[in-house]
């Protein structure tokens, strides 16, 4: 992220002022190019848990450069936390105390990421305070960091291990510079399904990716960076915004298809358009979304029905077009938003329908997951587009003391990357969820 206020509270004199007077100084965020090392610096595994050896040998393989223990005067790339092994939260303090010294010398935008298994209604209450008691401590580390380095986890379930292909893809996105805006979050792996792609900076190659809302936005980002994974793409926008499409769909050279996903028929119509030009249909981001503020009070009926129409009803009605016709492999990833989460006073209307989208996500992995395809959703924070650069420098300074954690918005670019991850076949092991990008600036889980 550039701009004016990152820059002026991190160079020459008005960098001490700033950090005198306790302003937030947003570190500039690591992001992903390809070609660019996985990580900045040399990665620390701790911990003893079952998954420590095979992540270990994962990260050699990726040419990293791995230790078991702290090496001296090095600043660490990232530190990864065997923590599958916990019986009793007395089991979290051996490792718990090294980590803390180990974070110490983490490199900016440096990672820290914990492997454990999910806790669960019919564990012993002493595993299951343990396996909870990690993610009280990986939230709140990530609270802790500086530099923009973030803190995620990966949840194993029963009988997954840490090799598996959704274990090694989650580890690799929340290594790299994908994952920036992802912070104080859980990854979980549900199944061992997925495959590593031949190359890991064109993971989408050769599939036909639909992204609808593409014609400015997240959405046009998510188009860019489908596509720069290797994806052909349709590009979905409304009649209304049918130059903006065609540039987006020019500029990654894919196709456009001007339609309201509120039609009757949209499902059909893209199974269509992408058959017919692409000859085929793997991934459907449904991005396209409204919102029409109003307190509950003041609420009418258009404004009410539109926001839902578009941002959920659509969905369901076009997800049931693609069940109906049975498309193998197909991968939906949907956009929910923060707001779906801790609520938005002056938003029922879209915090229901986004609410609603993660509520459709969950029931319907199984139904994809029985055509080899899965289904997920990503619920962005704040993010920074070209209507929030026109806030004045003051009231962002403002509003990223709410952001106590990398302390700025993201970027459209940072959502795109958690959709493109989750759309991959390496992603198949993660079927139902829905990932936060937010920053961690939301309180709660
Ligand atoms: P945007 O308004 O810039 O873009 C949305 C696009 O969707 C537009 O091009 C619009 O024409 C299209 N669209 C709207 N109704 C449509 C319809 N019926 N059929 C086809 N296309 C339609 O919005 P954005 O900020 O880029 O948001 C994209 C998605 O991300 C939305 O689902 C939004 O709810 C979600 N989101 C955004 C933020 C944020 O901070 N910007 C935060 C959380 C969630």
């Amino acid at each position: 992220m550039t701009n004016q206020y990152q820059k002026l509270v991190n160079t020459g004199p008005a960098r001490e002022v700033a950090k005198r007077l306790g302003l937030p100084r947003p570190a500039e965020l690591r992001r992903f190019s390809p070609g660019e090392p996985l990580v900045p610096g040399p990665v620390l595994v701790l911990g003893s848990g079952a998954s420590a050896d095979p992540v270990a040998e994962q990260l050699l393989a990726w040419g990293l450069d791995v230790y078991r223990h702290q090496p001296q005067g090095r600043r660490l790339g990232a530190v990864v936390v065997a923590y599958d092994d916990v019986a009793h939260p007395g089991d979290l303090a051996d490792v718990a105390l090294e980590l803390g010294p180990a974070v110490r010398q983490l490199a900016p935008s440096g990672r820290v990421i914990t492997l454990s298994r999910p806790a669960r209604v019919r564990d012993e209450p002493a595993v299951a305070a343990a396996r909870r008691g990690i993610e009280g401590l990986l939230r709140s580390l990530a609270r802790e960091l500086r530099g923009g380095a973030t803190g995620n986890g990966i949840l194993l379930t029963d009988g997954v291990g840490a090799d598996a292909p959704s274990a090694v893809a989650a580890l690799r996105f929340l290594l790299s510079g994908r994952s920036a805006y992802v912070d104080g979050q859980f990854l979980t792996v549900g199944t061992d399904a997925g495959k590593a792609p031949e190359d890991w900076d064109r993971p989408l190659a050769e599939k036909v990716a639909v992204v609808t809302g593409a014609a400015r936005g997240i959405g046009a980002a998510i188009a860019r960076v489908l596509s720069r994974d290797g994806a052909r793409i349709v590009a979905v926008d409304v009649p209304a915004a049918g130059g903006a499409l065609s540039s987006v769909a020019n500029e990654v050279r894919g196709t456009a298809l001007q339609l309201d996903v509120t039609r009757a028929d949209a499902g059909h119509l893209i199974l269509e358009h992408a058959l017919e030009r692409h000859g085929g249909l793997d991934i459907v981001v449904h991005n396209a979304g409204i919102t029409r503020d109003k307190l509950l009070a003041n609420m009418d009926e258009a404004r009410w029905k539109s926001v839902l129409a578009v941002n959920i009803e659509s969905q369901l009605r076009m997800n049931e077009a693609f069940l109906d016709a049975g498309r193998d492999g197909l991968r939906i990833v949907s956009l929910a938003s923060t707001s779906g989460i801790a609520g938005n006073r002056g938003q029922t209307n879209y915090a229901a329908s986004k609410a609603g989208v993660m509520g459709m996500v969950e029931a319907s992995a199984s139904d994809f997951a029985e055509l080899g395809g899965g289904i997920n959703a990503v619920a962005p924070g704040f993010i920074e587009t070209e209507m929030t650069a026109k806030v004045p420098v003051a009231t962002r300074a403002v509003a990223r003391l709410l952001m106590p954690s990398l302390m700025q918005g993201g970027l459209p670019v940072d959502v795109a990357e958690a959709i493109a991850f989750l759309a991959s076949d390496a992603a198949a092991g993660i079927n139902g969820e829905t990932l936060r990008v937010c920053g961690q600036s939301l309180i709660g889980r």
